[in-house]
């Protein structure tokens, strides 16, 4: 039984230690195996002299960095748990989370500081500083105090989509399940991966954090996401695998021309997408635009440590399943209101059940109970089949599910088809109260420049294209979609757009 730094410390000194684990993209500095393992363990006694003891909270705010999985090692190796916040995100926003957490350090960066100050008793711990006043001792070894499977090692927050953000406590159990799982699905150590997804989120600290580290492979760490330093990147670094979410693959599609002829791009061989739908039109343009690179995708949640299906892709096509489980975790499909369990190819609610499967939310019994049944099968939320194959389908997740008299309609499936058209950027589709018929789908869109398209023409075009009760009954044209950084709709800001409109009597026709 092992923690996650004993797990990857000893997987990956038996690698080569000199070889690089993660590169600066901007700087070019590299850190190698026997560094990441020398300053764990430099982190971890300096953690332990600022008064960092086994069950307290740390909370990181930083973009990503080259000192980020260091960071993460020692905070769990002291057997502290490791807490991020995405650092774009507002005080009051930090503050509320910090409010759930109880973080008894917080580490960021200078430009972050005074944002995060005063939130905490103890000033905000600035990590050039710590970095620096490290003293490396290459032959120290890590300790590890008695921390084990069954301790708290990370307290990750769902992204909000639905509600409030959450906080998921997942175990070092946790999380070596999946290190052990992702250095097979990915992990050769002869890999370099573009690492441009936030660390901060579970799907960035599972594939790079638990599966690089423990496969042996180098990730080559690119602070922001712009398009032209992530292909200047994999030019230079020679990157073979680089995980996105939705937005950077469509943006990756819609400049496959231009990047192809101004970069070098023939060591990328997969590209993979997780974190929301991507959409068989955005797959379709992808695999036109790249020939030569495989899309695959994975789906997971921040409550089972990362990813739990793994679709690997074929090159210049798509397939739309989000994939098969990856090895020791199980599925099943439930009837969303008997929670009865359901044959090959219906829809229902995906639940899962496995050691990656979380503990709970933190100090939230109510919630985790319900998210998580007595036999340990985790609710989804998302609407699900699963074919005879075992490939997984996502349809939409069953919060967002609007209800037009008996019938439920999904948003995502209209959102799909209403993006096939020619004069239409984006689109997000919401409930809208009826009388009648108590809710009906309504279009948000934003349309192209120069584009005069009319509401009546979108109800028209859908009209050919989907069952009369799945219909678009009403039209508003806005500025953007709000979006999170991983792409998904913002349902609730969404919702509150609408709802002014509403109260506003601004008339959507
Ligand atoms: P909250 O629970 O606070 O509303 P969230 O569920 O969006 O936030 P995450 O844990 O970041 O927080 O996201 C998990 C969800 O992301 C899944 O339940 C699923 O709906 C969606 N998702 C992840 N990967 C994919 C994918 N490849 N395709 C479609 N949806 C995906």
């Amino acid at each position: 039984p092992l923690s996650l730094p004993q797990f990857l410390l000893s997987h990956s000194a038996s690698s080569s230690s000199s070889k690089p684990a993660f590169i600066d993209a901007e700087t070019g500095v590299a850190l190698t195996f026997a560094n990441l393992r020398a300053l764990t363990a430099a982190a971890a006694r300096a953690l332990a002299v600022l008064g960092v003891r086994r069950g307290d909270v740390v909370l990181h705010v930083s973009p990503n960095s080259l000192h980020f999985p260091a960071l993460v090692l020692a905070v769990m190796s002291l057997g502290a748990v490791f807490s991020t916040a995405n650092f774009l995100q507002t005080r009051s926003e930090i503050q509320s989370q910090v409010q759930d957490s109880g973080p008894v350090l917080i580490l960021t960066t200078a430009d972050l500081a005074p944002k995060l100050d005063g939130l905490i008793p103890r000033p905000p711990t600035l990590i050039d500083q710590f970095l620096a006043s490290l003293s490396i001792d290459r032959n120290a070894p890590v300790e590890f105090p008695g921390v084990g499977p069954a301790d708290p090692a990370a307290l990750m927050y769902s992204s909000g989509t639905t509600g409030k953000s959450k906080g998921v406590v997942s175990s070092h159990g946790n999380l070596v399940a999946m290190a052990s799982v992702l250095r097979h699905v990915w992990g050769r150590r002869e890999e370099v991966y573009a690492c441009v997804v936030p660390l901060s989120h579970m799907f960035g600290f599972s594939v790079f954090v638990c599966g690089a580290v423990a496969a042996g492979a180098t990730v080559v760490v690119l602070r922001r996401y712009a398009l032209d330093e992530l292909l200047m990147a994999v030019e230079e670094h020679r990157v073979t695998l680089l995980p996105a979410v939705p937005p950077m693959v469509v943006q990756l599609a819609r400049s496959g021309g231009v990047a192809r002829a101004n970069y070098d791009l023939r060591s990328l061989r997969e590209v993979i997408s997780s974190g929301a739908p991507l959409g068989r039109d955005n797959m379709e343009r992808f695999a036109d635009a790249y020939p030569g690179i495989t899309l695959s995708q994975c789906y997971g949640l921040t409550e089972t440590s990362g990813p739990v299906t793994v679709c690997h892709g074929l090159k210049g096509r798509f397939q739309i399943s989000i994939g098969r489980l990856i090895p020791t975790v199980e599925a099943k499909i439930v009837h969303v209101r008997t929670g009865k369990a359901l044959p090959p190819n219906e829809h229902g609610e995906l639940c899962l059940r496995g050691p990656p499967v979380m503990q709970g939310y933190l100090k939230n019994q109510e919630a985790t109970s319900l998210a998580i049944d007595e036999e340990g099968w985790l609710r989804t939320g998302d609407l699900c089949y699963i074919d005879t194959q075992g490939h997984v389908y996502v349809v939409d997740r069953i919060k967002e599910l609007i209800k037009y008299k008996a019938y439920q309609v999904a948003p995502a499936e209209l959102e799909e088809v209403l993006s096939t058209h020619p004069e239409i950027l984006d689109v997000a589709v919401t409930p809208y109260p009826d009388e009648e018929a108590g809710e009906i789908p309504m279009a948000c869109v934003v349309r192209k420049a120069g584009s005069k398209i009319r509401e009546e023409d979108i109800i028209s075009f859908m009209e050919k294209k989907v069952a009369p009760y799945k219909k678009i009954r009403k039209v508003l044209f806005v500025e953007i979609i709000p979006r999170s950084p991983s792409g998904k709709i913002l349902r609730r800001h969404l919702k509150a757009t609408v709802m002014q409109h509403r109260k506003l009597g601004i008339s959507a026709r």
